[in-house]
C-alpha cells in the first residue's frame, strides 16, 4: 500500500463468510485503525438490511477497513459516502490507466453513484458498501466502524435475480483490471478522501465531487422509505449525506439513507 495507515496491515483469506464479519472478530482482539481484511471468495456475504453480496472465488474484490474514530458514532454512516468517492476515484483511476497501455477505446464509461452506496459503469451495478457500526464492550465511548465494500471486477455471469442489475468492471468496459492494483488506489484514495471528510467534520468538502457522480441527478426517482413511499426529483445531497429529494409541490425533504432505497421511476437507476 503507498498510504500511511489505510491497509498497512492487511490480513488476507481465501475463503472467509464475510470480511466485515472476520474484521469485526479481530478488532474486539484489539486490531487498530486502518486494518484490511481482503479475501478471495466469501460465503455469506453481506448487503444492506440483510441482504447478501454474491461473491463468487477468484474473480471479484471483497475488502472491509476497520476505523477508530475521534468523531462521534452518528457520523459514521456517512463514511459508506466518503468510501463511495474512494470507491469512484479508484475505478475512474485504474481505468484511465488502462487506456494506451492496450486497444481499449479511450471513451470508457466512467463510475457513476446510486445514493447512498452503489457504484455503477454503464447503470450497471459493479460495488456496493456497507458500513457497520461496532460498539466496544466495556469503554463507554469505544466504538469502531467497519466499512465492506465489494467490487465485481472479472465477474462474467451473475445469478438470475441479479441479471439487469449487476455488472462487472470487466463486462462493462472490457478491461481486465489487477485486483491488488485496484486495492491499492482505492486505498489512497480513500486515506484523501477521509481527510477532507474529518477536516470539515462532515461531508461538505466531497459533495460537489459526490454529486458529480451521482447518477440519479436531476433524474425522478422513487424512495422507499419504511414511513411510506414517495416520489420527486433528486437533487443531490447535503453535508450529512442525505439525499434531497424536490417534491412535487416544490419543497424539498431531506432523506436519510438508513432504511432507505432510491430506485428509478422505471427501475433501477
Ligand atoms: P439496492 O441495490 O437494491 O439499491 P442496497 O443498496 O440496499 O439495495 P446493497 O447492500 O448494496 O443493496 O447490496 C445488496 C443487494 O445487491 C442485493 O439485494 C442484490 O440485489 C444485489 N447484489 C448482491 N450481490 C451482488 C453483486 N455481486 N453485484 C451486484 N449486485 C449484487
Amino acid at each position: 500500500m503507498q498510504t500511511t495507515w489505510a491497509g498497512k496491515i492487511l490480513h488476507e483469506y481465501e475463503c472467509i463468510e464475510s470480511t466485515n464479519a472476520t474484521l469485526a472478530s479481530l478488532a474486539t482482539q484489539g486490531a487498530c485503525n486502518g486494518t484490511l481484511v481482503v479475501a478471495d471468495k466469501q460465503t455469506a456475504g453481506r448487503g444492506r438490511r440483510g441482504r447478501s453480496w454474491e461473491s463468487p472465488e477468484g474473480k471479484n474484490i471483497y475488502f472491509s477497513l476497520l476505523l477508530t474514530p475521534a468523531f462521534t458514532p452518528d457520523k459514521a454512516s456517512m463514511l459508506t459516502l466518503v468510501m463511495a468517492c474512494a470507491v469512484t476515484r479508484g475505478i475512474g483511476q485504474a481505468l484511465q490507466e488502462s487506456v494506451g497501455l492496450t486497444a481499449v477505446s479511450p471513451k470508457l464509461p466512467k463510475p457513476q453513484i446510486k445514493w447512498p452506496n452503489d457504484i455503477l459503469l454503464n447503470q450497471k451495478k459493479v460495488c456496493g458498501i456497507l458500513t457497520e457500526l461496532h460498539i466496544s464492550p466495556g469503554k463507554a465511548d469505544g466504538y469502531s466502524v467497519i466499512v465492506g465494500v465489494g467490487i465485481n471486477v472479472k465477474s462474467q455471469e451473475f445469478p438470475e435475480d441479479l441479471a439487469g442489475k449487476a455488472g462487472s468492471i470487466e463486462i462493462e468496459t472490457g478491461v481486465c483490471l489487477s485486483r491488488k492494483h485496484l486495492i491499492q488506489l482505492i486505498m489512497s484514495a480513500f486515506e484523501a478522501c477521509y481527510e477532507r471528510f474529518e477536516a470539515a467534520g462532515d461531508l461538505s468538502l466531497l459533495m460537489s465531487e459526490y454529486n458529480e457522480q451521482l447518477i440519479n441527478r436531476d433524474s425522478q426517482v422513487k424512495v422507499f422509505d419504511p414511513k411510506g413511499e414517495f416520489t420527486g426529483v433528486a437533487r443531490g445531497i447535503n453535508a450529512a449525506g442525505e439525499l434531497l429529494v424536490e417534491l412535487p409541490d416544490g419543497s424539498m425533504t431531506a432523506v436519510y439513507a438508513g432504511e432507505v432505497s432510491v430506485r428509478g421511476t422505471d427501475g433501477y437507476v
